[in-house]
């Protein structure tokens, strides 16, 4: 095990608490302090949604977190997908999801439990003073990582930005499953992707490309204006319900890319590293993976260069795979206009094979009424493989 006596961690989100837990997990006598511009009880956004098999990855590295959090959340089986307003089910897909505040607070007291010192409300400018005084500076801080920006050259980050844009909102409408809504409003096409995080609460995302943003004039207007234009356009969808707002202007998707996540002792976790387009519901668990895969490094070897080396060769192919099918689906909702224009199982086929992981024989299993009702509609027996 990597000797360390104090790691500083800037950043207290999903990456920089999960780090901060393991690093006092594997040895209690490290000085770990995490500094965290937000007060401890305020974040951006609303609920997050996991794939498949939500937090297990973590029930092995840290048990007791993985109770913590798993029993608050919500599951469902299926998702949905509406377009024009005409809906199909797309069966067996499976996920889960917790508000992020809360999965943060449920991390902050675990944090708290096991001795983390934990700095809110002070942004850091600079590294200065924090990097002297430690062994290992880590990295979560990130979309705008302060981490990244001081070394651009070493971490050498690629980051670009398609032309869609979203607007992140809540609503007290608990949606069934998650859903898809696709609609073509007055002005123009726009998507939902809508689900339940908690008993009386959803997530509610709004994109549309950059045709439609200038139709209905989103830049024009406040977030509590879009958040009301967002409403009345999907009326429908919420069923009467209004849209919450939570720093939910309209931003565009970076996609970003570090070809080195190390740069002397200082290393990057989670999205200051790599994003992945909210759409495959991967960047958390990345960020999670990422703190685990580090402190399992530092446990297996002596040196810290070692163990950094040995982090970055483990992770960044799984990390890689995973950008790449986030950049793939991100892609799909580019073009989603054109789509719309498909029947309605095709529509749904090729949302659900949009991120170019999954091909026809493994969808055969993973979601068998839908392929069947898919299949079977299908004239040319030659599209069938
Ligand atoms: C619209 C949207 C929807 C999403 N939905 C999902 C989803 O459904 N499922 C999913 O898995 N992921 C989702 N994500 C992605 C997910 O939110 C991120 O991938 C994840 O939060 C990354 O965790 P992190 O710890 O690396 O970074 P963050 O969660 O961004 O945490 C970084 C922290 O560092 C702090 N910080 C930054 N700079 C400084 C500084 N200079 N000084 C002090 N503190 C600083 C920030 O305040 C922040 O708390 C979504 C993202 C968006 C934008």
């Amino acid at each position: 095990m990597v000797r360390l006596d104090r790691v500083e961690i800037i950043g207290a989100g999903p990456a920089g608490l999960c780090a901060a837990i393991l690093l006092k997990n594997l040895s209690p006598r490290i000085q770990v302090c995490v500094t965290e511009q937000n007060p401890a009880h305020a974040t951006f956004g609303f609920g997050v949604v996991f794939s498949d098999q939500a937090l297990d990855f973590l029930q092995t590295d840290d048990p007791q977190t993985h109770a913590l959090i798993t029993p608050q959340m919500e599951r469902w089986r299926d998702i949905r997908i509406s377009l024009h307003g005409e809906t199909i089910t797309l069966d067996g897909i499976g996920f889960s999801a917790i508000g992020r505040l809360r999965l943060l607070e449920l991390l902050q007291s675990r944090a708290d439990e096991v001795g983390v010192e934990m700095h809110f409300d002070q942004r850091l400018e600079s590294l200065q003073g924090i990097e002297d005084a430690a062994d290992l500076v880590i990295g979560a801080d990130g979309m705008n990582s302060l981490v990244r920006r001081s070394d651009e050259a070493g971490f050498a980050p690629k980051t670009d930005h398609g032309g869609n844009h979203f607007a992140w909102f809540g609503t007290p409408r608990p949606f069934d499953t998650l859903t898809q809504s696709f609609i073509k409003g007055p002005c123009g096409e726009l998507n939902a992707h809508h689900y339940r995080y908690a008993p009386g609460l959803s997530t509610f995302i709004v994109e549309c490309d950059a045709a439609s943003f200038d139709a209905y004039n989103f830049a024009g207007m406040d977030e509590k204006h879009s958040a009301e234009k967002c409403r009345e356009l999907f009326a429908d969808a919420l069923g009467g319900a209004p849209l919450l707002t939570n720093k939910s202007r309209w931003r565009q998707f970076r996609r970003l890319w570090c070809d080195s996540w190390i740069s002397g002792n200082r290393v990057l976790l989670g999205d200051a590293a790599h994003s992945a387009h909210y759409s495959i519901g991967s960047g958390t668990r990345l960020a999670l993976e990422d703190a685990i895969s580090l402190v399992n490094a530092l446990a297996a070897e002596n040196d810290l260069p070692s163990a950094l080396a040995l982090f970055q060769q483990q992770r960044m192919p799984v990390a890689r795979k995973l950008f790449e099918a986030a950049s793939a689906s991100a892609q799909w909702y580019q073009g989603f206009r054109e789509k719309m224009t498909l029947p309605l199982p095709e529509f749904a086929f090729s949302y659900l094979t949009r991120s170019g992981r999954v091909d026809k024989q493994r969808l055969r299993g993973l979601s068998p009424d839908f392929m069947a009702r898919y299949e079977g509609g299908l004239g040319n027996p030659a599209d069938r493989d």
